[in-house]
């Protein structure tokens, strides 16, 4: 089963659900941090780097002898990476998207693929954990491909958790459209109502069963309460807002170990995503 984590903004308590359901597994599982601007899962872990690979995307190269600046990849290319400048032609690297087309279009075969490299994945063991995350380089905008390197390490024997970025962008989306189940932590307050809303609707766009996680339980108001209600949305957890949890949280621990008492309530999400997922897969169409 891959179950992704996700929320509508930062902030919200996605690495402490990630962290904390791939502890109480027990068993093998493996953890994916996607957040590949901002990965912070391997702060509450304590393991060692076994692997470290660099990921790199394809990009246009031209040859200046060849090309004669018609343009005709300038007009292609729908990110306006690479255009004609005098007799040549400029590339943008930041901006390509590594689709290839401007190749196949040159009509004097002047374009070659080089690697340009975009970051990092790395393989951290810790216990029962399999950590896989991505790391952007400095200066480097594009997260999807650098997600599906992360993505790639999926077994279809094992199961996964999947730290998903924040908000509702590409980058979300390319780390959570195969999950099976989706997460969706918030917090009980008007801004955590609004971002829950345009996570809900990209996570039904998408078809993929979903709940709802309540953080800080106890600050705010009812609004989020009412709004799964209405929506009829599954309430999985509500994790209370303890300070015993921040502290946690500051020190670099995981809840389920600094306070023991915890277990249960993560052990209880973990069931009820797989009931959920399974009542899903039992619907008849
Ligand atoms: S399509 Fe080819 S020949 Fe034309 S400007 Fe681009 S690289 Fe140069
Ligand atoms: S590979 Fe695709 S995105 Fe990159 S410059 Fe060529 S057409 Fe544009």
């Amino acid at each position: 089963m891959i179950l992704a984590v996700a929320s509508g903004k930062g902030g919200t308590g996605k690495t402490t659900v990630s962290v904390n359901l791939a502890s109480v597994l027990g068993s093998a599982v493996l953890l994916l941090d996607c957040d590949v601007e901002e990965p912070n899962d391997h702060l509450f872990l304590k393991g060692s780097l076994i692997e470290k690979e660099p990921v790199s995307v394809p990009i246009p190269q031209v040859d200046e002898s060849l090309c004669d600046g018609c343009g005709e990849c300038g007009r292609f290319c729908e990110y306006h990476a690479i255009v004609s400048f005098g007799s040549t032609a400029l590339v943008f690297p930041e901006m390509c998207h590594g689709c290839g087309g401007c190749e196949k279009v040159c009509p004097k075969k002047a374009i070659r693929e080089i690697d340009h490299r975009i970051g990092v994945v790395e393989t951290v063991q810790a216990g029962n954990i399999t950590l896989i995350q991505g790391r952007l380089d400095v200066g480097v905008a594009m997260a999807p491909p650098l997600i599906r390197a992360v993505k790639a390490h999926l077994k279809k024997d094992l199961h996964a958790i999947l730290d998903a970025p924040p908000g509702t962008s590409c980058p979300v989306i390319a780390a959570i459209r195969d999950a099976d189940f989706v997460v969706l932590v918030t917090e009980p307050t008007p801004f955590g109502l609004h971002d829950l809303k345009l996570a809900v609707d990209m996570v039904r766009e998408l078809g993929i069963p979903f709940g709802v996680v309540v953080n800080r339980f106890g600050i705010g108001d009812d609004r989020v309460h009412v709004f799964c209600n209405e929506q009829k949305i599954p309430l999985l957890l509500e994790i209370p807002d303890d300070r015993r949890i921040a502290e946690a949280y500051s020190r670099g621990s995981l809840i389920v170990d600094a306070l023991p008492e915890y277990r249960e309530l993560f052990l209880s999400l973990t069931e009820k995503t797989m009931n959920l997922k399974n009542a899903k897969k039992r619907k008849p169409r």
